[in-house]
């Protein structure tokens, strides 16, 4: 994944004459923490797990990202996204530079006491380099609101008094915002219905197949078929399921139950592997899981009109020229699925602030932030003739290059 994101940044900078001294700065982590986490098991034994937390960039501000629990969680993956967070926010225009944490771990193998002990001592061992003003945390795959309000936690213990700001994505009862918890869905359906008005295309009669059916799949799925759009396919890690007519989604969410009740369980469509999935004739392709979704093997037999990357990285390299070449409209990750960190910034502010806003004050600053994200990279691939990803990228770059060219080389 990381020679992914090396490879994108390469292009970007290559197309953008990057400053070559700034261009081997960019390409590697500012700073990078590898810890050992032992915790005791409830059984009394006692395991040690491999974290990180990476921060990419911080030129613009704190650097901002989510943490990952996922049994493959490596250096090179966080590095990854952390670069990517930082093009993300830069693209949104937020005040921020990109980070990125995560544990080697299957958390659906641990009990909810051994999961709060990891997520604690996690925390503890990353305390120097996290805070408000210098590095917020987020959930990511395998963490949710409950891990972030431990993480919030640990962290205000150590130094004496309440610091809600240093994560964002918490409960509500704590400092979480409203609009938080389907932030990132409800920006990736803002940014499909943009793409629908400029190919002439309407919600209503839209098809739409999402790969993913965890926080960011699900809303996807429930806000889109909200506007009358058809969502044919879902799927989870263990597998999917279609309907020709267009899945019953409220009735799927209230049935579904990924550690209980599978998606083929609840009886509102018929079972489909995730390689079927992904090639169904459809409006709107969303990849919603993990990343290298998309790749030189199935590339070619997507049927979809626009592909919108709901997930970070989905896609390859040499699957995207495939993509290009066929003519699919791709909305890349780091603007469809900036709406998570755009809301993020929205409760950071909050809470520094001590100030609350309205959940429709939330939807609407969003959407305004990532409507003209949208519009203005479709403007710059257009002129510069480049791919929507190309144009994303470019301009996130070009935004942090030129605050280390304003702060210039330090000593
Ligand atoms: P999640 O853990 O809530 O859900 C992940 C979903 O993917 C689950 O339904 C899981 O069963 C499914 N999945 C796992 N492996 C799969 C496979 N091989 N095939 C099909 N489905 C599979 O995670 P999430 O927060 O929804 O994140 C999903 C993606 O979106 C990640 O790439 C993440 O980095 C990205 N993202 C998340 C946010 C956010 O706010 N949560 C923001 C921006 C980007």
């Amino acid at each position: 994944m990381f020679r992914l994101a090396v490879a994108q940044f390469e292009e970007a900078a290559d197309r953008l004459a990057l400053d070559p001294r700034l261009r081997e700065r960019l390409k590697l982590p500012q700073r990078a923490l590898i810890v050992s986490i032992p915790i005791r098991m409830d059984d009394g034994s006692v395991k040690v797990y491999a974290g990180y937390r990476v921060q990419h960039d911080t030129a613009l501000g704190p650097s901002k990202g989510g943490v990952r629990f996922h049994p493959e969680v490596n250096l090179g993956e966080v590095a990854a996204l952390a670069m990517w967070m930082t093009w993300k926010c830069a693209l949104v225009g937020l005040p921020y530079g990109g980070a990125k944490g995560g544990i080697r771990v299957g958390p659906e193998k641990l009990s909810r006491s051994e999961l709060e002990r990891l997520t604690r001592r996690y925390t503890a061992e990353i305390a120097p380099l996290i805070g408000p003003e210098e590095d917020i945390a987020a959930p990511d795959v395998g963490t949710n609101a409950q891990v972030m309000a431990w993480m919030m936690d640990t962290f205000s213990q150590q130094v004496g008094y309440a610091v809600p700001g240093v994560v964002t994505g918490k409960p509500l009862a704590i400092g979480g915002s409203l609009g938080r918890e389907d932030a990132t869905g409800r920006g990736v359906v803002d940014v499909i219905s943009e793409a629908m008005q400029r190919l002439n295309l309407k919600m209503a009669e839209a098809t739409v197949v999402v790969q993913g059916f965890g926080n960011v799949g699900m809303h996807t799925a429930r806000i889109v078929h909200q506007t009358g759009a058809k969502v044919l396919a879902v799927s989870d890690a263990k597998g999917g399921i279609y309907n020709s007519g267009g899945l019953d989604i409220p009735t799927l969410i209230s049935r579904y139950n990924s550690k209980t009740r599978p998606l083929d369980d609840c009886k509102v469509g018929e079972s489909m592997t995730n390689e079927e999935l992904l090639q169904l004739p459809c409006s709107v392709l969303v990849p919603a899981a993990l990343s290298e979704q998309i790749t030189v093997r199935n590339a070619a037999r997507l049927r979809c009109r626009i592909l919108a990357e709901g997930a970070n990285g989905p896609t390859t390299l040499e699957a995207d020229r495939i993509l290009e070449d066929q003519g699919i409209f791709v909305i890349p990750d780091i603007l469809a699925n900036s709406g998570g960190v755009i809301v993020s910034y929205f409760e950071w502010v909050q809470d520094v602030q001590k100030y609350f806003w309205t959940e429709q004050d939330i939807r609407d600053r969003l959407h305004a932030i990532i409507s003209s994200a949208f519009q203005r990279t479709v403007e710059f691939a257009q002129t510069r003739n480049v791919s929507m990803r190309m144009a994303a990228l470019m301009s996130g770059i070009d935004k942090i290059a030129q605050a280390h060219l304003a702060r210039g080389l330090y000593p």
